[in-house]
Formats: C-alpha cells, sequence, structure tokens
C-alpha cells in the first residue's frame, strides 16, 4: 500500500520536466484510543497506517529567490509557487499552506530550507480523520530536511510540522497526529503521554492473532467541527479550572469529576478521564499479551473501544449520526468493537474484527448506509505499519 514511488516520480516528470532527487513517504495514522485527551495533556495510542502520502522532491537553485514549487496528484492542473524569502502565516492559501508551513516552521527553528519542486501522491483519503494533513507535513518536512542535507531527530520534526499546521495553516491541533506518522513502527501502537511528551512503543498485530482493525471512512463531515472543537478545549479547561487542577490529566479518580456542579462539564471531564484510562488498560492488555490475541486481549480491547465510542457520544457528544450507525451496525455483526475517531462530527470509524467477521461486518454497514440513502462507506484496513521515511529509487 501507500502510492508507488514510480507514479509520483512520473507526476513529477509532467510537473516539473526534470527528475526527482529522491522520495519520500509519510502515513496517515489511525488512533486506537485517546480521543480529545491530548489537550488534556492525557494519553494517546495511535498507530501509523499502511496508507500514506509520497512526496517525488528536488532542489531548485533560483536566481531571483527561493521558492517552494508544489503540484499534487489530488489536486490536478494546479501548480502552487510559494516564495520562501519572508514567509509567513496568512500568505497561502489552499492545500499548499500545508507544505509551505513545513517550511515557515524550519525556517522559524534556524534551519536553512533550499527552494525545492515537490509532487506529492496520496491514498490517505483527505479529511476523512486519517490525517492526511500530517502525513503532507511529514513527507515535506523529511524531503526538504534531506534535500537540505541536515538531520533532525523526529521529535523536534513532529514539534515543527506541528506547528506549521497550528500557526501557519491555522488548524489548533495537538501533537498526536505528526507524532504517529514520524515514529510509527510496524506491529506496534505508540503510547503518547501529551504532558511529558515521552513515547514508547506498544506491540500490537492483530494480524498474528486472526484479526484486523477495519476503518469505516463514513464520507460525512458536519459542519459544526472547528467552533465544537473550540468549545469542548473550553469546556475542558474550565473543568480543570473549578476542580483545581493544572489540566483534566491530574484527576485519577473519576468520582473526582462529581465535584462538577455542572452537569455538561461534569460529563467532559467524565470522558476525558475514562478515555485516559482505557489507553492504560489497552496497554496494560497488549503489554501483557504481547501484542497479540492470546487469552482474550482482543475481546477486552475490543469491548474498550465500543465504551469509548459511548463515551464520545453521550458524555463528549462529538459522534455523528453515521459514526453511530457504522458502530451499531458492526457491533450486530460481530465486530468486537468499534468506535469513531478523531475530532468527531465527521470522518471514520474503527473496528476490531476477527478474520471471519470482516466481511459480514463490511456488508453489514454498507447495508445500513443504503438503506438511509447515505453516500456508501468507504472501507480501508488499518495495519499498523512503520512511519515516515525515504523510499528507494526505481
Ligand atoms: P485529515 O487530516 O483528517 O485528512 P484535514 O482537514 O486536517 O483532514 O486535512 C485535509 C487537507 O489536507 C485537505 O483539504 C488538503 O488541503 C490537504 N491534503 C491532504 N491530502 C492531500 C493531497 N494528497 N494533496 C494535496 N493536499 C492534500
Ligand atoms: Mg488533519
Amino acid at each position: 500500500m501507500s502510492p508507488s514511488p514510480s507514479a509520483v516520480q512520473e507526476l513529477f516528470r509532467s510537473c516539473f520536466g526534470d527528475r526527482a532527487d529522491g522520495v519520500w513517504l509519510a502515513p496517515g495514522r489511525a488512533n486506537l484510543m485517546g480521543e480529545h485527551t491530548d489537550y488534556n495533556e492525557g494519553f494517546v495510542l495511535p498507530f501509523a497506517l499502511g496508507q500514506g502520502i509520497v512526496a517525488a522532491a528536488a532542489r531548485r537553485d533560483d536566481s531571483s529567490g527561493r521558492r517552494l514549487v508544489l503540484c499534487s496528484a489530488q489536486e490536478p492542473g494546479s501548480v502552487a509557487e510559494v516564495s520562501l524569502d519572508g514567509l509567513s502565516p496568512g500568505q497561502v492559501s489552499g492545500w499548499a499552506a500545508y507544505p509551505a508551513g513545513v517550511a515557515w516552521a524550519l525556517a522559524a527553528a534556524g534551519y536553512a530550507v533550499p527552494g525545492a519542486c515537490v509532487a506529492f501522491d496520496s491514498d490517505v483519503p483527505a479529511g476523512a480523520g486519517l490525517s492526511s494533513s500530517a502525513a503532507l507535513e511529514c513527507a515535506t518536512a523529511l524531503a526538504l530536511t534531506e534535500l537540505a542535507g541536515v538531520a533532525v531527530d523526529r521529535r523536534e520534526l513532529a514539534a515543527m510540522t506541528r506547528r506549521g499546521e497550528n500557526e501557519f495553516v491555522g488548524v489548533p491541533s495537538g501533537i498526536m497526529d505528526q507524532s504517529a506518522s514520524l515514529l510509527g513502527q510496524r506491529g506496534h501502537a505508540l503510547l503518547l503521554d501529551c504532558r511529558s511528551l515521552e513515547t514508547s512503543q506498544v506491540p500490537f498485530d492483530p494480524a498474528a492473532a486472526a484479526a484486523q482493525l477495519l476503518l469505516i471512512n463514513t464520507r460525512a463531515r458536519h459542519e459544526l467541527t472547528a467552533g465544537q472543537y473550540g468549545r469542548r478545549r473550553a469546556e475542558c479547561e474550565q473543568a480543570a479550572r473549578l476542580l483545581g487542577v493544572p489540566s483534566l490529566r491530574y484527576l485519577t479518580d473519576v468520582a473526582d469529576t462529581d465535584r462538577l456542579t455542572d452537569p455538561v462539564l461534569r460529563r467532559r471531564a467524565r470522558h476525558v478521564v475514562t478515555d485516559d484510562q482505557r489507553v492504560l488498560e489497552v496497554v496494560g492488555f497488549l503489554t501483557r499479551g504481547s501484542g497479540s490475541g492470546s487469552g482474550d486481549v482482543l475481546g477486552e480491547i475490543g469491548r474498550l473501544l465500543t465504551q469509548a465510542h459511548v463515551s464520545l457520544r453521550d458524555d463528549f457528544e462529538v459522534s455523528w449520526p453515521e459514526a453511530d450507525v457504522a458502530v451499531d451496525a458492526a457491533l450486530t455483526a460481530g465486530a468486537l468493537g468499534a468506535r469513531m475517531i478523531g475530532g468527531g462530527f465527521g470522518g471514520s470509524v474503527l473496528s476490531l474484527v476477527r478474520a471471519e467477521a470482516a466481511e459480514p461486518v463490511r456488508a453489514a454497514v454498507a447495508e445500513a448506509f443504503g438503506r438511509r440513502a447515505w453516500t456508501a462507506p468507504e472501507f480501508l484496513p488499518a495495519d499498523p505499519s512503520d512511519g515516515a521515511r525515504r523510499l528507494g529509487l526505481q
């Protein structure tokens, strides 16, 4: 999986009439557990997907100032050109803002960013909650730093690409997506402590236990997203303030949230505290079960996935109708568990299924959508995969 290096080199040649110096791949991600916990300084457990964005890139030496010239197979017919001299937030709009934001953040951190031509190709659906944006940023970051001949620590790259997305593109996202894309390892999920920024690799290989993770792209995106995300962040901060802690991460007992008199704030805080606990429970099961399905590790993880969905739906109130229907249909058809992933109000559902239940689950979800005359969902495998890297040129 992930688009082939030869196809993106071909695209590079057709956009720029020349050969690329190299091809880099950065994967999208799914999050096994821990939603809306990142900005509460809690735990998340994402993994890198087999699907990703590839970037074919070459340095360019412009006499008239450094430029980033960009094309993408998913944005046919348009070549974006960005001047790197004096680049600042607000100057670039549209998809080119993501790669330009990376160049801006690298320069802000003191790295000499060369002018470059970059062609992108992707098999991560954009806007499906699988972080095509982080894949685009991380592929750009690897390409630009390697073209510049500098080796940058992956954690620093994660921080810089995130800064580009936050400050240049203007999306207030956490550090999870870029960390998963840059630090992912095949057969593992990445435990990330968003307070200390410590990470550890947790063995996770459902295929070894004759199971699989199945992504269901609900193809829905409800317009509320941006405002609701900000509102949830503000509610969590208010709850922490009222409880006298720096962030909700500092609560270790869900009973502490009972001290909140406002029922909405109490529900929001309860989701965050219980989701942090679910991350650690999943890690416990995986660590004891060596990442596979010994005992009923997968059954336990499935149960926690579904519990997390109920919490996101009822306590945090960020689910959407297509996700609820996909989760219910998947469970009825025999999935071990399922939950919405991402910020909410659109995107994808992640389900854990034993191999023999995969087809019935797909059929049941498709049928449930068809019955409601909704756009057919897209099914994608979600295999914990390696993080961003340079690919060999053919
Ligand atoms: P997600 O990260 O969940 O996929 P976002 O809204 O954060 O959704 O990012 C999607 C945006 O990233 C797209 O609207 C587009 O601007 C950019 N993008 C993603 N993939 C590509 C691609 N292959 N080519 C060009 N731009 C892309
Ligand atoms: Mg994104």
